[in-house]
């Protein structure tokens, strides 16, 4: 027990797992994926200001922790997050994650959030708000490859984004599917269970993979690819971890986040070193262009950069305002003298 009460002076909001929970509940998650987008779209649109760097990996043998960074020169921002496809048998996600914004400033922390539900919402705002931009028109029927934690969040930002009608279902594990077409029930998408992942791409314009799986895997082999689609590949984004077969990347126009981090750790690792790939950034601010015929494939290379999850946390403290969906930290030594820490130490010792 303390014997002097913290200070209250620098308390950082903390928005828990279940605080995250009832805002999304709050806010509506179709709006708040909507919402999302927009405040990625806009990040984007600003890119040359942010600090940028390819995120710092460390690798074991099943999977990786990683740190994101970046700052936009008043606002810096990081995220823990790992992966570890793996762990879903052991009854853990395979990607867990927390994150926390900071006043360049004086560098004190003004949000620490959870940010596994959050990574889940900014990944699939992401793919929508880049699927906005490339995908074929009138675009209504999206094949959902991989049905793990992800795959409702993708089928809904689709949905509210870019008017996706229908999902058409693909795992390996049938017990994936099922939960997924149950989560999905009653949502406004028609929802259709396959038997494989040729049969999710049947009439499809968006084909989304998110798979797991720590290898060069084959979701997509050339043969299964027609024309005029858009492909959302976000689980390749690990060194080894990738999901469609070299000649699918061959026949597609790709684009990426930061061609500096895809290079290592997206599809484009199959590829060499100068392929050419156009960011989305220079897409959405017009300088380059996006899809450019009916018959062109479209692959957004997704592996999840810095700059969208700093979007996610802007937008988290920006609606946590006048609600109570968030605690107060005493994370911050604040001692009234600021040189006197050890004083502040001493006045809190046992009486
Ligand atoms: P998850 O483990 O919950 O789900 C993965 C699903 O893929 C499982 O249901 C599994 O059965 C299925 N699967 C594995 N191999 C398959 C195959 N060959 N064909 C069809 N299905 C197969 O994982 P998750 O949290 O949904 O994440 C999915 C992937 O997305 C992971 O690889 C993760 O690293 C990645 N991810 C990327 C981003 C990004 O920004 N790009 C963000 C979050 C997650």
């Amino acid at each position: 027990m303390l014997a002097v009460p913290p200070s209250d002076k620098a308390l950082v909001p903390f928005v828990s797992v279940e605080n995250m929970m009832r805002l999304v509940h709050h806010i509506g998650i179709e709006r708040m994926l909507a919402g999302l987008a927009d405040y990625i779209e806009e990040d984007f649109r600003r890119w040359e200001l942010f600090d940028k760097v390819p995120r710092v990996a460390s690798h074991s043998a099943e999977g990786v922790i990683e740190l994101m960074p970046t700052s936009d020169g008043e606002v810096y921002g990081f995220k823990y997050v790992n992966g570890h496809p793996k762990n879903t048998r052991e009854g853990l996600q395979t990607v867990t994650a927390f994150g926390l914004l900071a006043d360049v400033g004086n560098g004190y922390p003004v949000l620490l959030s959870e940010m596994t539900v959050l990574t889940a919402l900014r990944t699939a705002a992401t793919s929508a708000m880049v699927a906005r931009h490339l995908a074929p028109r009138g675009a209504d029927t999206m094949a959902m490859i991989g049905n793990g934690a992800q795959a409702e969040f993708q089928s809904l930002a689709m949905k509210s984004i870019c008017g996706v009608e229908a999902v058409r279902l693909w795992d390996i594990d049938p017990a994936a599917t099922q939960k997924t077409a149950r989560n999905l029930a009653g949502m406004g998408l028609e929802v259709v269970k396959c038997a494989s992942a040729e049969e999710s791409m049947e009439g499809a314009q968006i084909i989304t993979t998110c798979t797991a799986d720590k290898q060069y895997a084959t979701i997509l082999s050339d043969n299964m690819v027609g024309a005029g689609v858009h492909i959302n590949a976000i689980g390749g984004d690990c060194p080894g971890k990738t999901e469609l077969a070299p000649g699918v990347l061959h026949r597609s126009d790709i684009f990426v986040e930061y061609p500096e981090q895809t290079r290592i750790e997206g599809e484009i690792q199959q590829l060499s070193p100068d392929h050419p790939v156009t960011q989305m950034w220079e897409v959405i601010n017009g300088t380059k262009q996006g899809r450019t015929s009916a018959g062109q494939i479209t692959l957004f290379d997704s592996v999840g950069f810095a700059i969208e999850d700093f979007s996610a946390l802007r937008y988290i403290r920006e609606h946590i305002g006048g609600t109570d969906h968030y605690q107060e930290l005493d994370l911050l030594a604040d001692p009234d003298d600021p040189r006197d820490l050890f004083g502040m130490l001493q006045r809190a010792g046992p009486d």
